[in-house]
C-alpha cells in the first residue's frame, strides 16, 4: 500500500482520464471463452483484409526471417526510397511507423503537452483523442452532421493552443469521406501554428482520392498517414508511414525509437508496395461485397451509413446486446459504445461466405 501510494503520486495526473484503446476481440480468445472451434468463428471486427497478405510480401518475409538475428535498417532506407519514388517525393518526406498508429503518437510527442489541444470530428477514429490524453492535451470534438467531418466547423474551432487537426478520409468507424476541395481549403486556410493530419488508412477504397502530395511538396503544415494494414493485408506486421515536409519529419525522426519498423515488416511492406494485383483484387472484392451487404441490410430495414471503406456502420437498437448475440453465434463484430454510438455496430466486409454468415445470424437475432 505504502509503495503503491508513492508510485501513484508520481504518475501524470492526466493519465487517470485515459482509457486504453479497445481492440477487436481475437478469434482464439472467443473460441476459448465460448468453447467453440476457432475454425468456425468469423471475425469481422478489425477491418482486416479477408484475402490475406500480399503473396509477394509473404515470399519476401520468409527470406527475411533468415536475417532476423540482425537489427533492421534503422533508417528504413529501401522502403522509404520506394515509397518516395512511387509518390514523387523525397526520402526525407517519409517517416515509418510501427503501424500508422505510431505516427499519431510521434506527432503527440513532438507537439502536445498540457494546455495544448487537437481538433477531431465527434465520431472520428478514437486514437487521436487517446493520443491527446496521453500527452495531457485536450481534444476539441466538433459535431459531424450525417457522420461526415465538417471541415469548416473544425477550422472555426481552432484556438491559439491548437496544434493538430485530424481528418480521417475515409473515417473509421463511419466510412464517410470529405472532398478534395474541402481538404484543400482547410489546408490553405489554417493558421501557421496548426498542422493538418489526414489519415488515409483506407485511402485505396475512396471513390475520388484527393491529391495531397502537392501540399507536402509545397512545404505546408500537412501530414498524410498511410498503412500496409488494410489493402496490403499486413495488419499483423505493424507497419505504416507518414508523408510530410522535412521541417516536420525531422522532428518525428528525432523522437522515434531507433528500430521502430522491424526487419520483417520492412521486407514485407517493400515487397507489397507495388503489388497492384493484390490491391485491385482486394478493392474490387470489398466494393462488390459491400454493395451486396448494403442491399441486404436495406431490405431488413437496418439503417446504415454509406461507406467508402471496408466496413459498414449500422444501427441495430442495442449495439452491445447485438455484439454479444452475434458472438454467441461465432461472429465477431464491433460494438460502438466507445464511439458514443451505443445503438450501432461496425462490421468489416469479409469474404462472401463470411458476409452471408453474418447476415444469416443478424437476421436470426433481429427476429428474436
Ligand atoms: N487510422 C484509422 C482510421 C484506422 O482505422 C486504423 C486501423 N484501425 C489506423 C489508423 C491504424 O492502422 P495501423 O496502425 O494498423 O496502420
Amino acid at each position: 500500500m505504502h509503495l503503491q501510494h508513492h508510485f501513484e503520486t508520481g504518475v501524470h495526473p492526466w493519465l487517470s482520464q485515459l482509457t486504453p484503446y479497445q481492440t477487436g476481440k481475437p478469434i482464439d480468445e472467443t473460441a476459448r471463452e465460448l468453447g467453440l472451434d476457432p475454425g468456425s468463428i468469423v471475425k469481422l471486427a478489425s477491418n482486416e483484409n479477408p484475402l490475406g497478405p500480399s503473396p509477394r510480401a509473404v515470399e519476401a518475409m520468409k527470406k527475411a526471417l533468415e536475417k532476423c538475428h540482425i537489427y533492421p535498417d534503422g533508417s528504413g532506407y529501401y522502403l522509404r526510397k520506394a515509397i518516395a519514388e512511387k509518390l514523387g517525393l523525397d526520402i526525407e518526406n517519409i517517416v515509418l511507423g510501427n503501424g500508422s498508429n505510431e505516427i499519431i503518437e510521434l506527432l503527440g510527442h513532438v507537439l502536445l503537452k498540457p494546455g495544448t489541444n487537437i481538433i477531431a470530428a465527434e465520431h472520428a477514429f478514437v486514437v487521436y483523442k487517446l493520443m491527446a490524453q496521453l500527452q495531457g492535451a485536450e481534444c476539441i470534438e466538433v459535431p459531424d452532421p450525417d457522420f461526415r467531418h465538417d471541415l469548416r466547423a473544425m477550422r472555426q474551432a481552432i484556438t491559439p493552443d491548437t496544434r493538430l487537426i485530424f481528418v480521417a478520409n475515409p473515417n473509421n468507424p463511419t466510412g464517410t469521406a470529405v472532398t478534395s476541395n474541402e481538404l484543400d481549403e482547410l489546408i490553405m486556410l489554417v493558421p501557421h501554428w496548426v498542422t493538418v493530419v489526414v489519415d488515409e488508412a483506407y485511402y485505396e477504397f475512396l471513390e475520388n482520392p484527393p491529391d495531397l502530395i502537392k501540399h507536402i511538396r509545397y512545404g505546408r503544415n500537412v501530414v498524410v498517414m498511410r498503412t500496409f494494414s488494410k489493402t496490403q493485408g499486413l495488419a499483423g506486421l505493424r507497419i505504416g508511414y507518414g508523408l510530410m515536409p522535412t521541417h516536420i519529419s525531422r522532428w518525428l525522426q528525432r523522437v522515434r525509437q531507433p528500430f521502430n519498423a522491424n526487419l520483417i515488416a520492412q521486407a514485407g511492406a517493400l515487397a507489397s508496395l507495388n503489388d497492384h494485383e493484390h490491391l485491385q483484387k482486394t478493392v474490387s472484392l470489398i466494393k462488390s461485397e459491400r454493395s451486396k451487404i448494403e442491399a441486404a441490410l436495406r431490405d431488413l430495414g437496418v439503417k446504415i451509413v454509406p461507406s467508402q471503406a471496408n466496413f459498414l456502420l449500422m444501427e441495430v437498437g442495442d449495439g452491445n446486446a447485438m455484439f454479444r448475440a452475434l458472438l454467441q453465434q461465432g461472429v465477431i463484430v464491433r460494438a460502438m459504445e466507445s464511439y458514443k454510438l451505443p445503438a450501432w455496430i461496425r462490421v468489416t466486409i469479409g469474404l462472401p461466405a463470411e458476409n452471408e454468415r453474418f447476415l444469416r445470424e443478424l437476421k436470426k437475432v433481429l427476429k428474436k
